[in-house]
């Protein structure tokens, strides 16, 4: 229908004015403010390392700065862009600083960024075909690269995923499904396993009792002997082994499960083989590492999160199935209102292989990304990630004031300040908490902290392309000024 350019449209003959919602602006406010906050994103990226690593904020302090009722007439956008980059962003974690080494670091790629807004302002809908033939291309592009990478066979696929917690939950589902939902069903993950497995778990209806945490060797890798005293005893006690979760590089230790006994241990039980390798699965990549994951080919299933260890943007996670022809038939429903969707089965609905039908276009991020910075440029920061943690540990073995914990792998090292002379576990751990403490407080790097054997451990995770020894080094020693200080 046309309209001229006061937005008055013809209306059977009629000229008929066209109320305008205040909800479109015109191209050149659009411009002027994109330019501005692209601006704003760049001058942070480009201060990144000189900032702090973190920055918290009480309760009390965030409430008087934000708590308002919804404003009624608009606000100039200038102002509103300003209070974002002021109040709102910064009482935040640099989660991409370089020496933000704590939880699980993301430090997302400039062209991933650039995906991001180009997805959102095309306003891709990635739940069907219909509606987005080249996004979903894409995405079947991207799974692809993924599965070939992890050797699984031609019958794989899977999708992307808000995270790793939705990978694991679809996983938990599909298993059920195919074995179709019986009584009594049992996961086993390890005591290393990840709190995402748990809530699967739950949310998928397993009961309490049928969620076994199977032990760890001296080493943190699932014990295979106690996998399957397990199994024999829950199949004695009438139960039914439905899903052996394998860890493909344990939060806490970076730990990869020997993952060819366990599928092997799974396939004799009729159990669905499933590796959360959430974190450490893009490791593959590093040929350094690459050989603690043999077997993961053989997986019914595998968790991905691409905005860990693949340097893309939040919400990017990824699961790959087997037969990606059985996760459709588990998640598919079509109702009457899809009708026109069913376009047959070359023609993937991503929305048919999970949770969601209402979708972003995840994949442009990934694919945009390895277009412009090559795949060798991943190859190379995932390798650099490991020597790091490496040479942190050789470091951490060296310091006559530190005890190595766990060694290097996919870029965790657990470690704590230990001074010389008897100290008891108590006393240690308290310690060990105070060292935290002040290195955080300080700003200057970020740590964070897990239990090992109970026993309360330092936790390097690096995993940013922008971290340098220098960065490593100075946070190792941050940790030993803080423990004489404390122990002087
Ligand atoms: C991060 C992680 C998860 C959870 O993934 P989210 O993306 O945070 O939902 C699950 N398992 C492992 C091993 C992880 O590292």
């Amino acid at each position: 229908m046309a309209s001229d350019a006061a937005g008055r449209r013809q209306v059977g003959g009629e000229v008929e004015i066209a109320e305008r919602s205040g909800m479109e602006w015109d191209p050149e406010t659009m411009r002027a403010l994109a330019y501005r906050v692209v601006d704003l994103v760049v001058d942070r990226w480009a201060g990144l390392g000189q900032g702090p690593a973190w920055q918290g904020a009480d309760r009390s302090e965030t409430e008087p700065l934000l708590r308002e009722p919804p404003p009624d007439a608009p606000r100039p956008a200038e102002d509103v862009i300003r209070r974002a980059v002021t109040d709102v962003l910064p009482l935040a974690g640099r989660i991409d600083h370089p020496r933000f080494f704590a939880f699980v670091p993301s430090s997302p790629t400039w062209p991933t960024v650039l995906a991001d807004l180009l997805a959102s302002g095309y306003n891709v809908f990635q739940g069907t075909w219909l509606e987005s033939a080249g996004p979903s291309q894409v995405e079947l592009v991207v799974t692809d690269w993924f599965r070939d990478w992890l050797g699984m066979p031609p019958s794989a696929g899977g999708l992307l995923t808000s995270g790793g917690s939705a990978a694991n939950l679809l996983a938990t589902v599909a298993a059920r499904e195919s074995a179709g939902n019986p009584a009594g069903a049992t996961v086993y993950l390890s005591d290393q396993g990840h709190s995402s497995v748990v809530r699967a778990a739950r949310i998928a209806g397993i009961d309490p009792d049928g969620i076994r945490r199977v032990p760890t060797g001296p080493d943190f890798a699932l014990d295979t002997d106690a996998l399957r005293q397990a199994i024999r005893h829950d199949r004695g006690a009438g139960r039914t082994p439905l899903l052996v979760v394998a860890n493909g590089g344990a939060t806490n230790t970076g730990v990869v499960d020997p993952l060819a006994d366990i599928g092997a241990i799974a396939r004799d039980e009729g159990a669905w083989f499933h590796v959360d390798a959430a974190y450490g699965g893009f490791a593959v990549l590093d040929p350094s590492v690459a050989g603690s994951f043999r077997g993961i080919e053989e997986a019914d299933s595998v968790t991905l999160d691409p905005h860990k260890w693949l340097f893309q943007t939040y919400e990017t996670g990824c699961l790959l199935v087997r037969d990606v022809t059985g996760l459709e038939a588990v998640f598919r429903v079509m109702p009457e209102y899809l009708q026109d969707t069913a376009l047959g089965f070359e023609h993937v609905n991503f929305g048919d292989r999970g949770l969601q039908l209402s979708r972003e276009f995840r994949a442009l991020r990934v694919w945009m990304s390895i277009q412009m910075l090559g795949l060798d440029a991943f190859r190379a920061a995932i390798a650099h990630s490991n020597d790091l943690a490496r040479r942190a540990e050789a470091y951490v073995r060296e310091a006559a004031d530190l005890e190595l914990l766990s060694p290097a792998s996919l870029g965790v090292v657990c470690y704590r300040y230990r001074p010389r002379g008897p100290v008891d576990a108590e006393a240690l751990d308290a310690l060990n908490e105070a060292v935290q403490d002040r290195v955080v407080e300080t700003g200057r790097a970020m740590i964070s902290s897990t239990r090992l054997r109970g026993a309360y451990a330092l936790r390097l995770c690096i995993m940013n392309y922008r971290s340098t020894w220098d960065d490593v080094r100075e946070t190792l020693g941050m940790v030993q000024a803080a423990g004489r200080g404390l122990t002087a």
